[in-house]
């Protein structure tokens, strides 16, 4: 069966796939309309809401790349070899205004700026010299060596484009351009909560019946990496109907997203779909051809958008980073969507049934003769188990109608934390 690309909301309707559910569930995600200004030491991670235009040229003034000599390629009279006396020596920081004399060269050092009329500098290696005499014998070409006013960037135009994250490199930039202060959107803020009777936080007792909640850690460190994220843990949450609606109504109130983990499938203790139509949300994703994480829920209840992962941790890790996530960015007003897969090898067989794209968690310690990882599957893939995942260097990707992969097949592997 080929992947459906129907995006019905029905819960009988037939499944969509993972593709048409990412894009229904980025379709209904709205960028946050908060904005701030940050200095661009407390910028790291954040997402630009405006284009950052350059306050100066990048570089500002003309400038040596090289330790040498600056010199006016037409006092090379004939095929030299030439002597140049050195008439002036410019180091960077140097505020003078210089204009190199005729028949004369400029000792310079990277950085410097370029005395008017010079129009090529000599790298010191390239020279030979006596005392303020240098010879050279080969003809320098026009501009070599040297870094031109807004060659990087010119003045008072776009520096970044909005909808950019700020990394290191991107401050950096911006920092050259004289941007002190950058526009960004307010940090998406999100309420993470966990539902089920039997969930205990570690450190406290197991009773009979209960285990410990996996989910909700894994969601707020995977949410603490993210700089444009601003997390409110609701805790856990009983499988009790009027306190799972109490409580995503007041999420859904007073954050951007709420993403609840458990309580999405058909059984009796599931309470979240039942809640979430009482509250009238509007539900957009309902049935995916993913495995693992079929029941997932994607929809808006009142001004915030709804997560509502699987409660088996594995299934809650997929369907965030393949469906949830790309929304949640949308919300911060990112614009590009990373491309991070890479292509790999098999280096196992498995027999599967069709119908759901599947992710199976993978490690490698040898490549093919192109460099592609060799993949080994780890643990037996159910969504429930933890090990895996721990221990994984990627996630493979098994398209929803191959129904056997043998040693060797080329699969697409992905991170799946990042
Ligand atoms: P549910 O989606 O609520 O039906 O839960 C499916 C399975 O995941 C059950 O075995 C739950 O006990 C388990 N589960 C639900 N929430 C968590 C959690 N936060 N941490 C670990 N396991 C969970
Ligand atoms: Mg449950």
């Amino acid at each position: 069966m080929a992947e459906t690309a129907m995006c019905s909301a029905g819960k009988s309707g037939p499944a969509m796939s993972v593709d048409a559910a990412r894009l229904r569930a980025v379709a209904v995600a709205c960028p946050v309309a908060r904005r701030e200004a940050l200095a661009l030491d407390n910028a790291l991670g954040r997402v630009l809401s405006a284009p950052a235009i350059a306050a100066t040229a990048l570089p500002p003034f003309d400038n040596s790349a090289m330790d040498g000599y600056a010199l006016r390629l037409s006092d090379l009279r004939g095929d030299g070899p030439w002597e140049l006396c050195i008439a002036d020596r410019i180091a960077a920081g140097d505020g003078r205004s210089l204009c190199l004399a005729r028949g004369t060269a400029a000792r310079i050092f990277t950085g410097a700026p370029m005395p008017a009329g010079a129009d090529a500098v000599v790298m010191q290696e390239q020279v030979s010299r006596v005392d303020d005499i240098i010879l050279l014998t080969q003809r320098p070409q026009l501009g070599q060596n040297i870094r031109r006013l807004g060659e990087d960037v010119q003045k008072k135009t776009q520096a970044l484009a909005a909808g950019l994250s700020l990394t290191p490199p991107r401050l950096a930039l911006l920092a050259g351009c004289g941007v002190a202060t950058v526009a960004v959107h307010s940090r998406v803020r999100v309420a993470i909560l966990s539902t089920g009777n039997e969930l205990v936080e570690a450190g406290h007792a197991l009773g009979p019946g209960q285990i410990y909640n996996s989910n909700r850690v894994m969601l707020r460190a995977t949410l603490a990496r993210l700089a444009w994220v601003e997390v409110t843990d609701l805790g856990i949450l009983p499988d009790e109907p009027a306190k799972i609606r109490a409580a995503i109504r007041a999420a859904a109130g007073s954050h951007d997203v709420v993403i609840s983990s458990g309580g999405v499938s058909a059984g009796e203790e599931d309470h979240i779909l039942d809640a979430l139509r009482a509250e009238q949300a509007e539900l957009d994703v309902l049935k995916v051809a993913i495995r693992p994480g079929k029941p997932l829920t994607i929809g808006r209840l009142g001004q915030a958008l709804y997560f509502g992962l699987p409660g088996n941790p594995y299934a809650a890790a997929i369907t965030f980073s393949q469906i949830a996530r790309p929304a949640l960015r949308k919300v911060a007003g990112l614009t590009d969507e990373p491309d991070t897969w890479l292509p790999a090898t098999a280096g196992f067989s498995y027999a599967r049934t069709t119908g759901r794209r599947e992710y199976i968690p993978v490690a490698w310690s040898r490549r093919d003769s192109l460099g592609r990882p060799i993949l080994e599957r780890l643990g037996p893939g159910a969504s429930a188990s933890l090990s895996p995942i721990a221990l994984a260097m990627g996630i493979a990707v098994i398209p929803s109608d191959l129904s056997i992969v043998h040693p060797g097949q080329q699969l697409k592997v992905e991170p799946l934390f990042e």
